[in-house]
Order: structure tokens, then sequence, then C-alpha cells
């Protein structure tokens, strides 16, 4: 399948089972903004729910975090993002069509026809001019230059400020870290790729606070652990990679810095970045609030320093996108096409779906009794009687859920269900009393 083929037919199930909407669809959209329909917000959730597992949840020296979109404005400062967040940015003075100069090739004008019909000469380019990324707003009842604020472009900064608060109020010691989940905005020039690139997204970051010239070890830690999450979720390794940023790629605040990479339908493009900032952030937001933004050593109260940072920070939509496209797949099943979408069943929105075979002799009755079982034990499940098995089944593997629990003739004598598997159609009995544990234990399991 050709490549650019793969990602308009994964925008078109996105919107044919409710993963993903244009925003404002009926008014024409809104520029690469996105909507997460019905089991695309379960599969953010459970995203951001395996994020803070392995991140907050199951380690002791991670604290969690949900500092406020809005920061006092001196915030963007101190971190740089007034004065360098920005891109460069070039006008075509025919089309008046905008682009990133860092990105721009020759682009034919369709303003400028060229000799031969139908071919048109290059834009004719304006120098590049600096493009400040982040959105602008006023605070209160006046729209005057002093009570402007902007929607953070990440959350790192919200730990920052918030380093001494976190290391007060809990028990931590250095190294230690800070987690967030939020909304950040970027007025990005040209956005596109569906949710890959997108003006309101939501990122994971973490900020790991260590001693100086421990940094480097625990960038090397970072890079290890993040990848290993990856796999976790059932990511193809072979369409995942590392890619050192050289030194003229470095941001200004990173002195090393190393992206993830997804091999994407349109190439291989970052979703994670993990950075050590080191002590840049803590120093200017001391120099801009006069605030002491160090450590002391419990142990030894002479031992005092500005710790080093090691950031993880991944977009949770970059993230979706990676789970969609790795599960996108089309197989011939006995000479029948079948679209299945092989999700972990960590992340599948559904987890299983309970479908009685016909909608008689009890068994639409017992099919509601599990479905309600399965609610209760918190699993997110689904009771479909309508159409052939067939069709439920496919429209199951369509929505990625990986177990399909059919009630049949034998169900209504012995109590037990027939379990389909996703991915393999393995198919087994099982007694309905075991089908919990049974899904639960697949869940779990990696
Ligand atoms: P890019 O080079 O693609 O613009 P970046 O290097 O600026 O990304 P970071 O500032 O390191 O990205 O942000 C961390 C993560 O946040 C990225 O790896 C990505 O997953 C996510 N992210 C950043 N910008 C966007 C965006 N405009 N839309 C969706 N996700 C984004």
């Amino acid at each position: 399948m050709a490549e650019p083929e793969l990602m308009d037919k994964l925008v078109s199930l996105c919107k044919r089972r409710g993963f993903v909407f244009q925003s404002s669809e009926i008014y024409g959209g809104t520029g690469s903004v996105w909507d997460y329909g019905p089991l695309g917000v379960e599969l953010q959730r459970n995203v951001k729910d395996a994020w803070w597992r392995a991140m907050v949840h199951e380690r002791d020296d991670i604290e969690g975090l949900d500092a406020a979109i809005l920061m006092h404005p001196r915030v963007w400062e101190a971190s740089g993002h007034v004065a360098g967040f920005s891109d460069p940015l070039v006008d075509c003075r025919a089309c008046k069509a905008r682009f990133r100069a860092d990105q721009i090739h020759d682009v034919p004008c369709p303003q400028k026809p060229s000799m031969h019909p139908g071919e048109h000469t290059a834009c004719d380019l304006t120098e590049p001019r600096q493009f400040n990324l982040m959105f602008k707003t006023f605070m209160g009842a006046v729209e005057e230059d002093a009570s402007v604020v902007y929607l953070r472009p990440e959350t790192a900064q919200g730990s920052y400020v918030n380093f001494l608060n976190v290391l007060n109020s809990t028990r931590q010691r250095i190294p230690f870290g800070i987690a967030q989940i939020g909304k950040a905005f970027r007025n990005e020039i040209t956005p596109g790729n569906f949710i890959f690139r997108t003006r309101e997204f939501e990122q994971m970051e973490m900020q790991f606070f260590v001693e100086p010239g421990s940094d480097d070890e625990w960038f090397e830690y970072w890079k290890a652990k993040r990848m290993e999450w990856l796999l976790s979720l059932g990511i193809g390794e072979e369409n995942l990679r590392f890619q050192e940023h050289g030194p003229d790629e470095l941001a200004h605040y990173a002195k090393a810095a190393v992206d993830i990479q997804y091999r994407f339908p349109f190439g291989w493009q970052e979703f994670e970045g993990v950075h050590n900032r080191t002590d840049f952030d803590l120093r200017r937001h001391q120099e801009y609030s006069g605030r002491k933004l160090e450590y002391v050593d419990p142990m030894d109260r002479e031992k005092r320093f500005v710790p080093f940072v090691v950031e993880t920070a991944i977009g949770v939509g970059r993230t979706v996108l990676v789970a969609l496209a790795d599960a996108y797949t089309e197989e011939e099943i006995g000479g029948e096409k079948r679209v299945v979408m092989k999700l972990h069943p960590r992340l599948a929105p559904v987890k299983a779906a309970v479908l009685p075979l016909v909608k008689k002799d009890g068994m639409p009755e017992l099919a509601e009794r599990l479905h309600q079982t399965l609610r209760d034990a918190g699993v997110p499940s689904f009771h479909d009687d309508s159409g052939s098995i067939g069709r439920r089944y496919r429209r199951q593997d369509e929505a990625g859920t990986p177990f399909a629990l059919t009630v049949d003739g034998q169900s209504m004598e012995d109590g037990t269900v027939t379990v389909r598997e996703r991915d393999t159609l393995r198919q087994e009995r099982i007694g309905v009393e075991h089908v919990v544990p049974w899904i639960r234990e697949r869940i779990q399991g990696t």
C-alpha cells in the first residue's frame, strides 16, 4: 500500500468509527485542531493512564502536578520563549501563502503560470521574519498590553516554578521528578498531517531534578526507560528509533537531546524527546523572580546547588497517532478482506464486545448480564445485538476491541461463552464466571 494512501485510510477510519473528528467541521473546520470522538477519547485516556502509571504510580521518586495553563507573563520571559520561541517565516509576494523558511523548497506558485501549460514558476518569497509561536490573550476586563498573558506552549515551566513547593510538601530528595499531563498551545505556521502537528495539543512531560555531574547518567537512564515503555505498549520495534541532536540542533537550554522517532506513513518523525536542560530554567527563574531555587542537602546543609534537569516530553496526540498507525492492519482471512486495529489491549478503547448470536432464546438477556458484570468490574465493554455476527465482528475489529464474547445456544445450557481473540482469531470457550479475570490478565500483561 502506498504510504500516503495509508494515511488517508487511517483518517477516514478515525472519522467513520469515532476516533477523531475535525474541529468545528460543520463550519468548514478549524485549522489544525481536532476533536476526539467516543473511541478516541478512550484511547487517549488509556495512553495518559499508562504514562501516569509508569511515571508516577509505579515510582517513589516522581510526584504528579497539574499546573495552570495561564501563568505569570514573566515566566515566559525567563524561559526564553518571549524572545526566542519563534520560527522563521516567509511569504509569497504573489499568492500570499506563508511558509516556514527552514522547511520550504521551491514551491510552484498558483499565481505565476510558466511558459509551459499547466506548470507554474516558483513562489516569490520575502526575506524570513521571526514569528512567535505563543498564543496571546488578555487577563481581566481591559485589553491592553499590561494585561497580556500567554497560553503555555509547554507544561515544563509549571514544574520549574513549583519545584520548591513540591519539594517542601513531600519528603522527596534529589534525585526526584515532577510529572504533568496537560494542554499546550503553539500557533504553528505549517501545521498538518492530521493529529501529528496541531495548534492545541496535550503533553506528558516529566522533569527529573538531579545533582549536577550526574546528569549524563540520568539522561541515558531516561532514554532507555522511555523506549522500554513504548515497547511495553506493543509499538513495533522496527518502527522506532533514536535520533540524537547534533550540536547545531540543540535548543538554547539544552546540553544534550535525543528524539524518539516513529516511522509514520509520511516518514520518520519525532514524537518524544529526552532533553538535558541543565540548570538553565531554574537559574533563569531565580534571576527573574528573585527567589532562590536551590536544593539544600538535608544531611549536609553546607551542600547546596541548583539542580540539573533531565526532561522527558511526549505528545498525547502524537502518541495516539503512533498507536493508531502501528495498529492499522489490512489482511485477508479465508478470501475475505478485513481491516483490524491491532491496538494493545491496555490501549484499546473497548476491551470486550458481548454479542448474542441471535436475538432470542434468552441470549440477549444473558449477554446483558455479562455486559453488566464487566461494567461492574471496571472493564469497558460493549453489548451489540444488531446485524449478522460477521458484521458485528468486523465493526469491533475496526474499533480495536481485543476480545469478542459470543453468547450462543450452548451458553444457555452450560454457562460458557466463546471468546474470539481479535488478532489470532483463536476461539475458546470459557465459563461466564471466568470472563473478568481472563480479560484482566490479558490487559495487564504486556
Ligand atoms: P517539533 O519539532 O515537531 O515541533 P518540538 O521538538 O518542538 O516538536 P517539544 O517542544 O520537544 O517538541 O515537545 C515535546 C513533544 O510535544 C513533541 O515530541 C510532540 O510529541 C509534542 N508536540 C510538540 N508540538 C506539537 C504540536 N504542534 N502538535 C502536537 N504535538 C506536539
